[in-house]
């Protein structure tokens, strides 16, 4: 028992180590410490089996062998010891329905108003924007993912090397690096071959700059076919979509594309948020959101009232793998949103719990606009 806790421990402490700062192995260094790990334990439950075996004839205690037994199936059983990734795996199977469902987020117990938001950003790292986003983030104390194309990071050019060091920036302010392909190419449109190029060249590209190789990866637009999805099962990544998005990339008014996000992260209640960290106008969105987050922030002394908390993707993960929602797939959900906003436009009721003589909570304050239309009133999924 002690020799697993031992590695239990371990393993935790390195994962954890490596999480705050100590750099995250590799996805080969993992398993060749997991498979280490098993050997050595295995070994160790073979020897205790064999002591335990000798005490027990010896003693000619019968009694104890059910013990020994189980002490000898507790050292070779390593279902617990952690993971690399410091968070759940929650789509071995790289499905790409799956994912999309993951990222709407957990199920949020009745009478809680806690609701969780987690930023990523896509198509970087662009010198000329990129670390203005990273100076937003860490006046916030954010942490956010970002999902970066290998091409921009490849040559010796100038703007290879700023981005780069754009790259090396986002990593040294604490937040996640995912692969986004080497050129941003289409996934389901091109050959078997160029799908695998394409995600093994974008992974190495991050990982000569970084020195470690991403574990999560964001194919462009979202779309994977089942080969594509099996490249990315085999590889074992984590497939990382998004729930809330307003094409900031498309879009000239930064104050439209913001209060649409509002209106979606409301109705949705929180999410994964998409922009891009290469774009003046994502950014004044992103400002915006910022502020309007602020102001409308979970506060743990009235627990019940709707609020958000921005979280980094660890913990957004966690709390999906704890209380995942129980719908098969996005559409599912949508219906049962749908329902849930009709009846509580039938019955009048307030879509959170409140305690007596809490005034209802102020929304859409931000610079008077009036934020997203007829979102607010079916705000809340009831979990029922
Ligand atoms: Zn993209």
């Amino acid at each position: 028992m002690v020799g697993v806790l031992r590695v239990v421990l371990f393993a935790g402490t390195l994962a954890m180590g490596s999480w705050l700062g100590l750099g995250k192995p590799t996805f080969d260094q993992a398993r060749a410490f997991v498979e280490k790990a098993k050997g050595e334990a295995s070994a160790r439950a073979d020897a205790k089996a064999k002591a335990d075996a000798k005490v027990n004839a010896d003693a000619n205690a019968d009694a104890k062998d059910a013990d020994a037994n189980a002490n000898a199936n507790a050292g070779g059983d390593l279902g617990n010891v952690p993971s690399m990734r410091p968070w759940p795996e929650l789509n071995a199977e790289a499905s790409i329905p799956k994912a999309w469902m993951v990222a709407e987020g957990p199920l949020y117990r009745a009478g809680s108003g806690r609701r969780l938001v987690t930023l990523t950003f896509d198509d970087g790292p662009f010198p000329e924007t990129t670390p203005t986003v990273l100076r937003i983030l860490a006046k916030k104390k954010i942490h956010a993912s970002f999902f970066v194309i290998g091409r921009y990071l490849d040559g010796e050019d100038a703007r290879a090397q700023a981005s780069r060091e754009a790259l090396k920036q986002v990593a040294a302010g604490g937040h996640l690096i995912g692969n986004h392909t080497h050129d941003h190419a289409l996934l389901t449109a091109v050959t078997h071959t160029q799908v695998l190029e394409q995600i093994d060249e974008g992974a190495a590209s991050i990982e000569r700059v970084t020195g470690k190789r991403p574990i999560l990866f964001r194919p462009p637009f979202g779309k994977l076919d089942d080969f594509g999805q099996a490249a990315v099962r085999e590889r074992g990544l984590d497939l990382l979509l998004w729930s809330v998005e307003k094409q900031d990339m498309q879009r000239a008014d930064s104050h439209e594309v913001f209060r649409e996000l509002v209106g979606q992260i409301e109705y949705k209640e929180g999410g994964i948020v998409l922009l891009h960290d290469i774009r003046w106008t994502s950014i004044a969105v992103l400002r915006e959101l910022l502020e309007w987050l602020q102001l409308h922030r979970w506060d743990p002394k009235r627990p019940s009232r709707v609020g958000y908390e921005i979280v980094d993707l660890p913990t957004y993960l966690r709390e999906v793998a704890a209380a995942p929602l129980p719908y098969a797939t996005r559409d599912e959900l949508e219906r049962a949103r749908e329902v849930a906003a009709h009846e509580r436009s039938d019955s009048r009721e307030p879509r959170q719990l409140r305690e007596p003589g809490e005034k209802r909570p102020v929304v859409n304050r931000v610079r008077s606009c009036a934020v997203a239309h007829d979102t607010s009133s079916r705000r809340s999924l009831s979990r029922r």
